[in-house]
């Protein structure tokens, strides 16, 4: 069935031919966009939605979040407020209450949160393993994910857990625990970062999955300088995931090659960091993307239109830019085409703002802008 979503006051398209159209239309067929392009030209439809002046953008496309996982982190949240530093370690909490739980604790949590995501415009998600830490229960975490979201990444090499010897614990991560999880995932990340894993062992974890198939992901320079954007670049990973702290070196390499700098505004705030070099990477070529790093210990929001208005407001992007980066730049981030994008043949998800246009997402701070939603052309709110 074609729906006809018309009378859109703006529509982004991030298509470089389409553009942004004014007083548009927009054709769902099915689970794929139809046709866009000027209302008056538009042609006819089963069903005719109209959305009285709003702008249509594509689903927020969120390539970051960790949301398999039990458990709350209010506590350390409240430390951190009060004055304590963030240290890699507070995900060993989330570990305990992980394992603890039932794979329907885990399913239903994680399903919540999706939900979530999606009644504020996120129609495609990743999210990760990492709150398992060992072969059984990482295996689980993937295959719970697998179930609820979009892309789905083995991040066993998340944090050495305490107690084990940093070594052997990347040979499980490089051995039984990838072959465990492989049948579930797409890709495979590594936390190289001090307190986490350092440059070897990250390369190290890197090429077994690369080895397997699997495309990389990186986190890395989050809470200083460090290898992990190097790697992520030498390895051809999709993405480098944080890059609050970047030399110029880094921003060079990220800007000569195929790996998006995905940036954490939230995570950056919450951890009381200092924000990413957004304005840096952009001014030198980089391709950047905005995510909500959803996760309970440092970044615990869904909310991926938060991460827009304040790269508007503090990381110094400009709106197109943000909302690129939140949607095709997701993408990118994911080496997908299909979504971030209205135009035809592109998944038909469908983010309308109760706004005129995008500008009102930086405009209008903390307001909630998310007016309606269709996801693969079936209509969520
Ligand atoms: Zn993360």
């Amino acid at each position: 069935m074609a729906v006809l979503i018309t009378g859109i006051g703006e529509l982004t398209t991030n298509d470089p031919e389409l553009g942004k159209l004014r007083d548009a239309a927009l054709v769902l067929d099915g689970e794929t966009v139809g046709w866009a392009g000027p209302a008056a030209r538009a042609p006819d439809a089963d069903e005719r939605v109209d959305v009285e002046g709003r702008a249509v953008l594509p689903g927020w496309v969120d390539s970051h979040t960790h949301l398999v996982f039990a458990g709350d982190r209010t506590a350390e949240f409240e430390a951190r407020m009060a004055g304590q530093a963030y240290a890699a370690g507070g995900i060993a909490v989330t570990v305990d209450a992980t394992r603890a739980a039932s794979d329907e604790q885990l399913a239903a949590n994680l399903r919540r949160h999706v939900e979530e995501a999606a009644a504020q415009g996120t129609t495609c998600l990743e999210t990760k393993t990492g709150y398992g830490l060992t072969v059984a229960d990482e295996a689980r975490s993937a295959r719970i994910a697998g179930a609820a979201a979009d892309e789905v990444t083995f991040l066993g090499a998340h944090l050495v857990p305490p107690g084990a010897d940093a070594e052997s614990y990347v040979d499980l991560v490089c051995g039984e625990m990838l072959d465990a999880v492989a049948p579930y995932v797409r890709w495979a990340d590594v936390f190289c970062e001090t307190g986490a894993f350092d440059e070897a062992q990250s390369a190290r974890v890197l090429k077994a999955a690369a080895e397997r198939g699997l495309g990389l992901r990186v986190h890395g320079n989050q809470l200083g300088e460090g290898p992990g954007v190097r790697l992520a670049v030498e390895l051809d990973a999709a993405s480098v995931d944080h890059c609050t702290y970047l030399s110029d070196a880094d921003v060079e390499a990220l800007a000569s090659s195929n790996t998006v700098a995905t940036i954490l505004p939230a995570c950056d705030l919450s951890t009381r960091q200092a924000l990413a070099p957004a304005r840096r990477l952009l001014d030198a070529g980089a391709t950047v993307a905005l995510a909500s790093n959803a996760n309970p210990g440092s970044s615990y929001t869904t909310s991926v239109a938060f991460c827009v208005t304040t790269a508007v407001l503090q990381l110094r992007m400009t709106v197109d830019e943000a909302v690129w980066s939140a949607t095709a730049g997701g993408a990118r981030a994911l080496r997908r085409e299909d979504v971030g994008y209205l135009r035809p043949g592109a998944r038909a998800d469908v983010h309308v703002l109760d706004a005129p246009s995008t500008t009102h997402l930086a405009y209008r701070p903390g307001v909630p802008l998310t007016h309606s939603v269709w996801r693969k052309g079936a209509k969520l709110r």
